[in-house]
């Protein structure tokens, strides 16, 4: 059966974390919004300049811009036998496009997996987390560290700590989360596709809530 997943849930909240457990378990591909966002601006595109002023600001990229990248994205042959769509759509505009792009592909949705955490713990996730610069992996300094300080254990790839992750645009990114994506959460409730797991929980027990709401 192919799964085509939606994760949602506030910054911080582990969407990458469990996303990348998932590409273990289902080999499906993983197609994060904000992953393809920074390898723009380390590339320094035109899509790049325009994304680093909003995520720096920790606001949401124009949807006419973050919806095009989608698109194309869908379309490549690696999505047609599932997918892990992590951190879109954020808004109900683009919740609106993604209906009609995959109803274009015939496409239909597995679940929408919403990780709930209460946004008092997601500041300590965030301002903690550190990146793996070469395979995006995501550590804890606390919660999930490295191996040795700095270097990924999946690749030896040297760990950093995101520009947006500071206690001040996290505050902003929360807000942006409540005004703005919150809303999908009665968008596919009406679509009865819809589950909410506990965030707040270890990661393989989160792993698993997950796995058992996906039916496997
Ligand atoms: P997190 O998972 O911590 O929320 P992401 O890596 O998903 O962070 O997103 C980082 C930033 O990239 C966001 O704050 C926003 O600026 C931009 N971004 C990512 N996904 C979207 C989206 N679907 N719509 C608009 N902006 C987005
Ligand atoms: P998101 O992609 O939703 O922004 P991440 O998966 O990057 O979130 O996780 C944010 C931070 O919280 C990372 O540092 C990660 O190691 C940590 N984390 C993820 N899941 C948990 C969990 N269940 N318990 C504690 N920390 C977690
Ligand atoms: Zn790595």
């Amino acid at each position: 059966m192919n799964m085509y997943i939606l994760l949602m849930g506030p910054p911080g909240a582990g969407k990458g974390t469990q996303a990348a457990k998932l590409v273990k378990e289902y080999g499906i591909p993983h197609i994060s919004t904000g992953d393809m966002f920074r390898a723009a601006v380390k590339e320094g595109t035109e899509l790049g300049k325009k994304a680093k002023a909003c995520m720096d600001a920790g606001q949401l990229v124009p949807d006419e811009i973050t919806i095009g990248i989608v698109r194309e994205r869908l379309q490549k042959p690696d999505c047609a036998n599932g997918f892990i769509l992590d951190g879109f759509p954020r808004t109900v505009e683009q919740a609106d496009a993604l209906d009609g792009i995959l109803k274009e592909l015939s496409i239909h949705l597995t679940r929408a997996v919403d990780i709930s955490v209460p946004s008092s713990a997601l500041i300590e996730r965030a301002v903690g987390r550190r990146v793996c610069k070469k395979c995006g992996a995501a550590y804890h300094i606390r919660f999930n560290p490295s191996k040795v300080d700095g270097v990924c254990d999946e690749c030896g790839g040297e760990t950093y700590q995101r520009a947006d992750d500071s206690e001040e645009t996290m505050k902003n990114r929360l807000s942006v989360y409540d005004a703005q994506t919150k809303p999908l959460i009665s968008h596919y409730q009406k679509a009865g596709l819809y589950s909410e797991i506990d965030g707040s929980q270890e990661m393989s027990k989160v792993f698993a809530d997950i796995t058992s709401c996906l039916g496997k």
